[in-house]
């Protein structure tokens, strides 16, 4: 299947510095996809290679199958994004900022309103903007990014620095443009902000692309396993085939039958069961083990 965002070796170096390294993003037609990684981690950097905003020092991007180089005012013509804080003209109301935008982008005056029905902006329409909480100005910069109906939304930490409230309202938001079949390229640096939205999640640090996968995948992660303290290890281990780990023995086993089994195994040959847990693993740190790990190398 094509992607809508395609890149193949994609890297950018400040001076000797590379900020992003031979990064490969698979990006699929109505994913909404997290980009998630650390402060300085290299999101903005890869995101602003994707519109164009800079130049990759080597490899390729692809969106829509169409290369970036070659093809990019067709190709950004459908791209709604937001990137760094959205600017406004604080005086005026979230209508009229939307109609300055949407004289630019030439797109007929009935998407002011569609755009901030999407967004939920409508009941303060005609509100000047700078009474407006940080949500609701992220909501109003997300609604000019959709005036022209884009087939691929960019979103610079969308919900950075927001209240929960606003976190909930963003997450919502993207649902919803994503049921309409706009394909979304989220970037955070927290797993919880997106993981209940994200269909596919990318996992960079230090410029590279460690993880790579969909949402599934790494909830199978996340899976909760069975672990031992027992007299001998090394023994215990060769004998259930088990991996140690942190003064723990992980067992392959899952059901309440395998474990008893494995148990009666142990004790047959003379070991000493000290302790049976469940480890149950979040989301959360399996992300931060994730980024823990590429940042030790
Ligand atoms: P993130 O968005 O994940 O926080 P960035 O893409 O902003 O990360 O930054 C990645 C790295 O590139 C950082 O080390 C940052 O200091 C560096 N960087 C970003 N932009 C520039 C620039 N214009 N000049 C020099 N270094 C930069």
């Amino acid at each position: 299947m094509g992607y809508i965002v395609e890149t193949k070796h994609l890297t950018k170096a400040f001076n000797k510095h590379k900020a992003v390294e031979n990064v490969h993003l698979n990006i699929q037609k109505g994913d909404i996809y997290g980009f998630l990684g650390p402060n300085g981690a290299g999101k903005s950097t890869t995101i602003r290679m994707l519109l164009g905003l800079t130049y990759p020092t080597s490899g390729d991007i692809r969106i829509f199958g169409q290369d970036l180089k070659q093809n990019r005012i067709k190709i950004l013509h459908h791209v709604g994004s937001l990137v760094e804080n959205p600017s406004y003209y604080p005086h005026l109301t979230a209508y009229e900022n939307l109609e300055v935008v949407r004289k630019v982008l030439q797109v007929p005056k009935e998407r002011i309103s569609a755009v901030l029905q999407l967004v939920r902006l409508k009941h303060v329409a005609d509100k000047k903007v700078k009474g407006f909480s940080l949500g609701m100005k992220q909501r109003l910069g997300i609604a000019a990014a959709l005036l022209h109906q884009p087939k691929l939304l960019i979103l610079d930490e969308p919900t950075n620095g927001l209240d929960p409230e606003g976190i909930i309202e963003i997450r919502t938001l993207m649902k919803n443009l994503a049921n309409q079949g706009i394909t979304i390229l989220v970037s955070s640096h927290m797993l919880s902000e997106i993981e209940q939205v994200a269909t596919t999640i990318g996992v960079i640090v230090k410029g590279k692309l460690i993880y790579q996968n969909n949402m599934s995948e790494l909830r199978k992660l996340a899976k909760s396993r069975i672990r031992l303290r027992v007299s001998d290890m090394f023994q215990a281990q060769k004998l259930i085939r088990g991996m140690v780990k942190d003064e723990w023995l992980y067992t392959k086993s899952q059901t309440d039958q395998e474990v008893a089994q494995l148990i009666a195994k142990l004790v047959q040959h003379d070991i000493s069961i000290y302790r049976v847990e469940e480890e149950k693993r979040s989301l959360e740190s399996i992300y931060l083990q994730m980024v823990n790990g590429a940042n030790k190398q």
